[in-house]
């Protein structure tokens, strides 16, 4: 019981900061800008609305070519496939992101506290970056399939 009304008492506090955090956010989604005229309604959910695909739903979860995912929104290079691993979350993972290609803020829905990442070039949502990966980096970029456009190297 004890525990249960502390887990009560870390959501209200959390639903606050949350609005507490409203404004920020606004002004967060007023940076972000389309670049590509044909992101689907989808996309744009995720991109501009921070919604989450379905996981397993991403073709991306497959791709194993070498290369480079870059932002589907504007273009700019976010991920090399060296760094792309099987994270079995049904989303495509990354350990590493090339440098200054994100920028994270704090992102306290669904009243559990996430570290958000977008795009530092057009300010879309990407996913959510967690320290739980393998490697040197012990990072996990949880990346929607959909904000990205992966490109192979010739
Ligand atoms: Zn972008």
């Amino acid at each position: 019981m004890k525990y249960i009304r502390r887990k009560f008492l870390k959501l209200i506090g959390l639903s606050y900061l949350s609005a507490v955090l409203l404004p920020y956010n606004l002004l967060y989604s007023a940076t972000k800008k389309i670049f590509n005229k044909d992101l689907s309604g989808e996309q744009k959910n995720i991109m501009f609305n921070e919604y989450t695909e379905r996981p397993y739903s991403s073709p991306l979860n497959h791709e194993k070519r070498k290369g480079f995912f870059h932002c589907a929104n504007c273009g700019a290079k976010l991920f090399a496939s060296n760094t792309k691993f099987d994270s079995g979350t049904g989303w495509p993972s990354f350990t590493k992101s090339f440098p200054g290609a994100f920028k994270t803020k704090i992102d306290y829905s669904f009243g559990v506290k996430r570290t958000e990442y977008h795009c530092a070039n057009c300010g879309v949502h990407h996913g959510h970056v967690f320290d739980d990966g393998p490697g040197e980096t012990k990072k996990r970029f949880c990346s929607n399939g959909l904000c990205l456009i992966f490109k192979p190297q010739n």
